[in-house]
């Protein structure tokens, strides 16, 4: 079960890596979707301590937060490639077992449904990861560290650049904006801007920055050129960083708000804690 839609991948170069794709395809000696080895009634695979009964009724109460943008792992792995990025497993395990199975895939819309997700899992007691894009192949991608978690595929939905400003040189992007989306908007816009991007445009800024990812410029050092978080913590609270923890730090941007100007603010500096560690769910973030 890989992606049937390419996130953030735009159209004018989805012909021509198909066509690329399909020459690979044809050439291969092994299937890139594997029959899961558990019996029907055993899938999805659940986190260890979670009865089946509870997991179904969790289930439906998720749906309910998620607008319905759940979807099972119960089907045959399907390895997919890099537009199309599985969101069901790590592709490539070193070990070549399909440990690192999700159970289930949810799609959260905003903030305040991700705050949600993270009250339902500490009321189900069930593990959840968040991706952004999920396209950091050569690290597990999509696949969360524990066997039969739930999957926030954050960007599916959250994927908007909410603010791009040519006087102070920011953005303000959610989850699964990518470098190819960035560049795009800026394009559109016609704004003197310009991006720092790794080798491949497939993934998600704000996810590159929390893995500490590197690009080629002067800016290449993306979670140093971050500025301003906004993090669900696992307690379903919001807390944003530097001067958005201040008082009219709404993404509205008015007069008062510096919260994409002043990476520090006031006090101790949290936001490294956000970084390769799952500490909270970052639902949006500003760039320099
Ligand atoms: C062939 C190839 C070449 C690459 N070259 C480079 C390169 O040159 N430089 C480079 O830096 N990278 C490189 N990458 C990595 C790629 O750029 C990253 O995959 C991507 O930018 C990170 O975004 P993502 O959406 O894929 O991250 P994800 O896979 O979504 O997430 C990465 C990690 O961050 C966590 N995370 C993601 N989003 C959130 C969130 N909102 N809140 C909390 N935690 C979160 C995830 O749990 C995960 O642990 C390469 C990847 C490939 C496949």
């Amino acid at each position: 079960m890989a992606d049937l839609y390419a996130p953030g991948i735009p159209a004018r170069v989805t012909d021509y890596a198909n066509s690329v794709k399909k020459k690979f395809e044809d050439n291969a000696t092994k299937s890139h979707v594997r029959e899961r080895k558990e019996a029907p009634g055993d899938l999805p695979v659940l986190p260890s301590g979670v009865s089946r009964a509870n997991f179904n009724s969790a289930i439906v109460e998720l749906r309910k937060i998620v607008d319905g943008h759940v979807q099972l792992v119960d089907q045959p792995l399907d390895d997919g490639w890099y537009l199309h990025r599985p969101v069901t497993h790590d592709a490539f395990p070193l070990d070549g077992e399909d440990y690192f199975v999700n159970s289930a895939v949810c799609a959260p819309g905003s903030t305040e449904q991700v705050q949600a997700v993270v009250q339902w899992a500490n009321k189900w007691l069930i593990p959840i990861y968040p991706i952004s894009m999920g396209r950091n192949l050569g690290y597990g991608g999509a696949a969360a560290r524990v066997k039969g978690s739930v999957l926030l595929d954050l960007g599916k939905r959250m994927d908007k650049v909410i603010e791009l400003n040519e006087k102070s040189a920011f953005c303000l992007v959610e989850p699964g904006v990518s470098y190819y989306m960035l560049f795009d908007e800026i394009r559109k816009s016609g704004k003197d801007l310009w991006i720092d991007v790794p080798d491949l445009g497939g993934g998600s800024v704000m996810g590159n920055a929390l893995d500490r990812g590197v690009g080629y410029t002067p800016y290449g050092d993306h979670f140093g050129m971050h500025c301003g978080m906004e993090v669900v913590l696992p307690n379903g609270e919001v807390m944003r960083t530097g001067m958005g923890a201040l008082p009219d730090s709404n993404t509205a941007h008015g007069s008062a708000n510096t919260w994409q100007l002043f990476q520090y603010g006031f006090g101790p500096y949290p936001d490294g804690i956000f970084t390769q560690s799952n500490y909270g769910i970052v639902t949006k973030m500003g760039c320099e």
